[in-house]
């Protein structure tokens, strides 16, 4: 009997890449370049947090948590969901802890989107949310974003709703291009939820990465506009408010019909994040307003320093209204594409940065304009970006 060949990836894997932003980490680790790629702090975190993780482990608390999230954890979302986004959460039966944003979306996609169901995307958009969808049997459908302020069209947004449609996924700030949503644009898109019975899937990761600029912006969370509560799964983690992407906790909020769905799927695909770190980011989201209020002010200088930055050498960016990247149309600069861009810049200039493409759906004719600089960094390490981007003197 002939021996079949042996199958390496299933249809669905092969359906998606291997992540361009952490390969990118790698590159810079074999060059020895400067990582202005992936999103993560090289700074440390709070010392409170340090604290509470090792008190965590020394008293004990290394087993299984439940498996939707530690009550502490989970009673600390609540409340904070409460002081800081206008929502009224339920601890007990709306909340579902997760390794991270990352799996508490793909969790949620799974759980409640079925094969053949589209689900409407803004593009650029954050590069997990393509094979979330693959995952999940969602067929994706995009709409644009435009330039220079990423603001969508309402007539193109309205034409992508259709009897297919089970949800919209949103990210605010927005990563790559730093947007905030306003609440306009916010209830532009509520209403055509409301009306077609969509759900929205909004990814608020960022929310306390927000840039004043003199005219009182604020993050506002979909959940807590009217109607919204019951159709909207808002997706959060510690990773990008206390600057430890590496505990991987997260969680998605949602009505208990929903939440009852996503904590089966969660179940099965990791059992519980980290119990230990669960417990310590309890003490993480109970800081009080001062470390908010610091959090965006650092964010604020280390964007002047990027933005001088890219000013001095000559690279055009979109100023970011939140987040912490500075996405760049890197067209006028003669290269052929973001890919030739980015390989010049880690391995002759010895800066990692993330090529653009892979934000955009691959019939994107602008998805080689651009790429994307992380800032999240201590002021040596931008300095020694700097230094090396100098030296190169990356001209037009
Ligand atoms: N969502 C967005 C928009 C992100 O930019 C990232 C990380 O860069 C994540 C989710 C991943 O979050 P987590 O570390 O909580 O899985």
């Amino acid at each position: 009997m002939q021996t079949r060949a042996i199958k390496t990836a299933s249809q669905r894997a092969d359906r998606f890449q291997e992540s361009v932003i952490r390969e990118m980490s790698r590159l810079a680790a074999q060059y020895k370049a400067v990582n202005l790629a992936q999103g993560l702090p090289d700074f440390a975190c709070p010392p409170e947090l340090k604290a509470a993780a090792s008190k965590a482990t020394h008293d004990d608390i290394n087993q299984y948590a439940i498996t939707w999230g530690d009550k502490l954890l989970r009673d600390a979302i609540s409340a904070k969901a409460a002081r800081f986004n206008g929502m009224t959460v339920d601890p007990d039966t709306e909340i579902t802890v997760c390794c991270g944003a990352t799996e508490a979306m793909v969790a949620t996609m799974m759980a409640l989107v079925d094969v053949g169901d589209e689900a409407i995307v803004f593009e650029p958009f954050y590069e997990n949310y393509g094979p979330d969808a693959i995952l999940s049997g969602a067929t994706p459908r995009y709409v644009r974003l435009h330039a220079p302020d990423w603001t969508f069209d309402e007539a193109e947004l309205e034409a992508a709703f259709n009897d297919k449609t089970r949800c919209i996924i949103i990210n605010t700030p927005h990563n790559p291009t730093g947007k905030v949503f306003t609440r306009a644009e916010l209830e532009t898109i509520a209403r055509l939820c409301r009306k077609h019975n969509v759900i929205c899937i909004t990814d608020e990761i960022y929310e306390h990465i927000v840039f004043d600029d003199g005219q009182a912006r604020k993050h506002v969370s979909m959940a807590s506009l009217e109607g919204m509560a019951d159709l909207t799964i808002t997706i959060n983690s510690l990773s990008k408010t206390y600057s430890i992407t590496g505990w991987r906790v997260g969680w998605a909020i949602a009505r208990p019909e929903f939440t009852l769905s996503i904590r089966k799927v969660h179940d099965f695909l990791t059992v519980g994040a980290p119990a230990p770190l669960q417990r310590a980011g309890g003490a993480a989201i109970e800081m009080g307003q001062k470390y908010y209020d610091e959090l965006a002010a650092e964010y604020t200088d280390r964007r002047r320093k990027m933005m001088n930055i890219l000013d001095e050498v000559g690279i055009d960016y979109y100023k970011p209204q939140g987040a912490y990247y500075l996405f760049s149309d890197i067209s006028r600069l003669g290269h052929e594409s973001d890919l030739a861009f980015t390989k010049y810049m880690v391995k002759e200039v010895g800066v990692a940065v993330v090529p653009g493409a892979s934000f955009f759906s691959p019939d994107n004719t602008h998805r080689h304009d651009y790429v994307r600089f992380c800032f999240s960094r201590r002021d040596t390490t931008l300095d020694a970006a700097h230094a090396k981007m100098r030296a190169a003197k990356i001209k037009l």
